[in-house]
């Protein structure tokens, strides 16, 4: 209980009251003005002793408007309540909010006028540990938010990953720093036919492939290099790994490493180029033959030309061209059709193919027109090659409908260097003795002479 100032003797009261730290105030029960404030009202609110006892409760506390803090009050003043503690905030006459708890008491003393007390605790350090630990709890909050998203941003980075390793038709390999296996794509394991069930995690790398069934095509070849690093084998280098069942497979290798550039482990990476491979080589066999008869093309012959020119100048080597052409060929396609054509220029490439020998080359030039190319020394050696190869075209029986026939040739000879130089004037030579073969009649051969 509250004794009045009264009571106790005004001053003594006041200089009680003033050594406490928290505000004290005495209002009025009817008018609710001040009529009694402590050194700590004071100091708590910025304003002087006599503009205080000026004013209200509801003047220094925004929250509580008159009627309301009428009505907040009431209880006190019905008895119905004993005291009132509860927190809110003072403006201070600098129009700077505190906040503070607040103790109310109704008192009517014998003889006196009602009054309330008010004691009132500035509650600031509480109220900034309050917000401090709010902030951090926020700052925890918004931090533990932050690591779910980033957590979650990993495992999507993590499920992007895996979808794109898993899609690759590349085979991949991850070791760690000490080589271990740390991940494998299932295309590595397809295309070294390792089932899912053996598990290569966490074995060292060059073993992995033990548990392949599959073979090397050369023993030596590579294997040594395979999943291993050694001071021989450039890092950045491509090995190719042929393997006994047909396939060719690439093995390259990188470093792992962090963006502080530490390494942490290297990334080894299969690629089947059996297809590539397989394409590449049949472009160039196009490039090269002639898709009807499968001999060598024009662009070929050309070149192998070329080639024995430039050998037979350096060792003075002797060789021969022989240039031949189908007679009346074009009476075959007209009469039983281009297909029947197109079967006895096979059927030649065929018969004159048993005739070449090493050394030789032949080759289709286009329409019925073919050439060989041979390594023989004398003209004697050249005309019988001639008789063979008329005698191989005259031997072979064609039937169309109920015709059969047989066809013949024509051959021009030119033989390097006496009948020609050059590529272009051996060609045109041998083209000539070729053309007088058939002025003089056809199925004839003739060697070619200038003048
Ligand atoms: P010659 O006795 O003077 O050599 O006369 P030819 O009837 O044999 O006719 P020539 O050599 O001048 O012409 C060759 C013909 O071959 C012309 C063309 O219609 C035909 N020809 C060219 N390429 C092909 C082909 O790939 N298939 C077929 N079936 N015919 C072709
Ligand atoms: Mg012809």
């Amino acid at each position: 209980m509250i004794s009045s100032p009264q009571a106790m003797g005004n001053d003594a009261f006041r200089a009680t009251l003033d050594l406490t730290l928290d505000a004290v105030f005495f209002f009025d029960a009817a008018s609710l003005r001040f009529i009694y404030v402590n050194q700590g009202a004071l100091d708590q609110t910025g304003y002087t002793r006599q503009q205080l006892l000026g004013l209200h409760p509801y003047d220094i506390k925004p929250d509580y408007p008159e009627a309301g803090f009428r009505k907040f009050i009431e209880p006190l003043q019905s008895g119905e309540l004993d005291c009132l503690r509860f927190e809110t905030r003072y403006r201070t006459r600098a129009g700077k909010d505190i906040p503070v708890e607040i103790f109310l008491q109704y008192v009517a003393p014998g003889g006196e006028t009602p009054r309330f007390v008010a004691i009132s605790h500035d509650i600031t350090p509480r109220q900034q540990a309050k917000d401090a630990l709010m902030l951090a709890l926020d700052q925890l909050s918004a931090s533990e938010q932050r690591q779910m998203e980033l957590l979650q941003l990993a495992q999507s980075e993590q499920d992007r990953m895996a979808a794109l390793l898993s899609a690759m038709r590349f085979g991949i390999l991850f070791t760690d720093q000490d080589g271990l296996v740390e991940y494998v794509n299932p295309a590595f394991r397809t295309m070294w036919t390792i089932g899912a069930n053996v598990n290569l995690i966490g074995h060292p790398c060059r073993e992995a492939l033990h548990h392949s069934p599959l073979r090397f095509a050369g023993p030596e070849h590579a294997s040594r290099y395979i999943l291993d690093i050694t001071d021989k084998h450039a890092i950045d280098e491509t090995l190719e790994l042929e393997l006994q069942d047909g396939r060719t497979l690439t093995q390259q290798s990188y470093p792992v490493g962090k963006p502080s550039g530490r390494i942490i482990g290297r990334l080894w990476i299969f690629e089947d180029i059996t297809q590539e491979r397989q394409t590449a080589a049949q472009l160039a066999y196009l490039a090269e033959h002639d898709a009807l008869t499968g001999l060598y093309n024009r662009h070929r012959f050309q070149e192998h030309l070329d080639r024995m020119i430039s050998n037979a100048r350096r060792s003075g080597a002797v060789f021969a061209l022989l240039y031949f052409d189908l007679d009346k060929f074009k009476p075959v396609n007209d009469r039983f059709g281009h297909r029947a054509g197109d079967t006895v220029l096979v059927s030649v490439g065929t018969a004159i193919s048993r005739l070449v020998r090493s050394g030789e080359m032949l080759a289709r030039l286009g329409g019925d027109e073919f050439a060989i190319l041979s390594e023989l020394s004398t003209e004697e050696e050249a005309v019988r090659l001639a008789e063979r190869i008329a005698d191989a075209i005259a031997d072979i029986p064609f039937q169309f409908n109920d015709t059969r026939l047989h066809l013949t040739s024509s051959i021009g000879i030119a033989l390097f260097p006496r009948d020609g130089e050059d590529a272009d004037e051996l060609v045109a030579h041998a083209d000539a003795a070729m053309y007088q073969a058939k002025q003089h009649g056809r199925d004839a051969w003739s060697i070619y002479h200038s003048g």
